[in-house]
């Protein structure tokens, strides 16, 4: 019904904002603030190692006591990070996250790179469509529509 993960890509846009393993959690928060974004892919190279949230600043930064310029983002971050392809439906893509309890999903097509989404902006989608469907059915009931 919301269509496929694609189609929100190719409205927000493919950048993937990323760190390198060996950056330090202090510089990975200055990323995100500066950004204004929840999630960082960590790559090693061009390889999708990890992935490092503000929930892993919460859960193994401040609640375990570790220094955040002493902490390297390897020690602290989400191994193997698990993503989808362009082509999943948008519900699917919602259910993973639900089920899964994270709000972040890299896209990679034929072994490639080409976004991140998160569920935020799955929710602003769902809306949009929403309010098309409203809209499109308030129409056909109060006959604006032949
Ligand atoms: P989030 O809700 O996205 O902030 O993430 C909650 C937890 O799940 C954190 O420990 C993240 O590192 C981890 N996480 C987030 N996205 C993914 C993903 N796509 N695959 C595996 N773990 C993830």
């Amino acid at each position: 019904m919301y269509g496929f993960v694609s189609s929100v890509l190719a409205e927000k846009g493919r950048q993937v904002y990323t760190i390198q393993p060996a950056a330090t959690v202090a510089e990975a928060v200055r990323q995100m603030n500066e950004q204004g974004i929840g999630a960082l892919l960590v790559l090693d190279g061009h390889r999708p190692v990890g992935i490092f949230t503000e929930r892993d600043v919460l859960r193994r930064v401040v609640d375990a006591g570790r220094d955040p310029a002493l902490t390297r983002v390897a020690e602290v971050m989400t191994r193997n990070p698990i993503s989808i392809g362009p082509d999943w439906h948008v519900e699917e893509a919602m259910s993973l996250m639900t089920s899964r309890r994270f709000r972040h999903l890299p896209v990679i097509e034929n072994g490639e790179l080409i976004g991140m989404i998160s569920i935020g902006d799955l929710l602003r989608w769902v809306t949009i469509h929403q309010e098309d469907h409203i809209r499109q059915m308030t129409d056909y009931i109060t006959g604006r529509l032949s």
